[in-house]
C-alpha cells in the first residue's frame, strides 16, 4: 500500500506537511482547517469554486514523473511478486510506470487499486459516468464554470476524488459521489487477493524471467455501476 508521503519525491504535493494541500487550502479559503476543503459538506456547497484548487493539483500530476517507489514497486511487479498495490495516491503515476489500474468490470486483474480516486478523471454524480480530462473541461474548471454531464445530461462533472464523507450510497463496490471503492470492497477485495494467494502459492515462490503478470484473480463481485469512457 502507497501513500502520498511515499510519493513526495515525484514531484506531487502532500497533504499534511508544511506547504502541503491542506496550508494552501487553509489560506486560499481562509480556512482554519485546511482539511475541511476535503470534506463533502464543504465542497458540496461551493463546488464551482473549488475547481480551480482540484486544477493546480491536476497540473501538479501531469508534470509530476515516477518516483523511486513507484519504479521499486513496478520492479516487483515486472518479477511477478505483487499481488496488487493499493494506493492513497491519486496521481496516477503508477500507470506511468507500468502498473495498470484495477477495475471490477474493465480490468479485474489490474494490479493497481486507486483506493481515492485519481485527480485525472472527473465523474458525474448523477450517472457515475466516468471520464479523462480535456483542455477544454480544464478551462471551464478554471473558469468555475460548471461541466453538465455529456452522458445523462443531469449531472454536472466533479473531480474523481473521494472526499471525507464522501456522499452517502454504498452500493457494490463503489461508494459516494466520487465512484471511489468503499472500505468493505477494498477489504473484500484484499480477502479474495489472500485466498488467491494460497491457491497459488507455488507461482509466487517460484522466480521466473518469463513470469509478467501474477495467475488472472476472477473474482465474484457484484456488477459494477461505472462507465468508463475512453
Ligand atoms: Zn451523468
Amino acid at each position: 500500500m502507497t501513500k502520498p508521503r511515499a510519493h513526495h519525491l515525484s514531484g506531487m504535493s502532500t497533504f499534511s506537511t508544511p506547504g502541503g494541500l491542506y496550508e494552501r487550502a487553509q489560506k486560499q479559503f481562509g480556512l482554519q482547517d485546511g482539511k475541511k476543503l476535503f470534506c463533502y459538506s464543504f465542497f458540496d456547497r461551493q463546488r464551482l469554486d473549488v475547481q480551480p484548487f482540484f486544477a493546480d493539483i491536476y497540473d501538479e500530476a501531469l508534470s509530476a514523473r515516477a518516483a523511486p517507489g513507484h519504479r521499486a514497486i513496478a520492479a516487483i511487479h515486472r518479477a511477478g511478486k505483487l499481488l496488487r498495490h493499493y494506493t492513497l495516491n491519486i496521481d496516477g503515476l503508477a500507470a506511468d510506470v507500468g502498473m495498470d489500474t484495477w477495475h471490477p468490470d474493465n480490468n479485474p486483474d489490474g494490479v493497481t487499486v486507486e483506493m481515492h480516486g485519481s485527480i485525472q478523471q472527473l465523474v458525474c454524480p448523477a450517472c457515475d459516468v466516468v471520464c479523462g480530462i480535456t483542455d477544454e473541461h480544464l478551462i471551464l474548471l478554471r473558469a468555475k464554470q460548471a461541466l453538465p454531464c455529456g452522458a445523462c445530461g443531469q449531472g454536472v462533472l466533479r473531480w474523481r476524488v473521494m472526499m471525507y464523507d464522501d456522499a452517502e450510497s454504498m452500493l457494490g463496490w463503489w461508494v459516494g459521489e466520487s465512484v471511489c471503492l468503499s472500505m468493505h470492497m477494498c477489504i473484500r477485495l484484499l480477502h479474495e487477493q489472500i485466498i488467491s494467494y494460497t491457491k497459488h502459492a507455488e507461482y509466487y515462490k517460484t522466480p521466473s524471467a518469463f513470469k509478467t503478470h501474477p495467475p488472472h484473480t476472477t473474482s465474484s463481485t457484484p456488477p459494477p455501476q461505472t462507465q468508463v469512457k475512453a
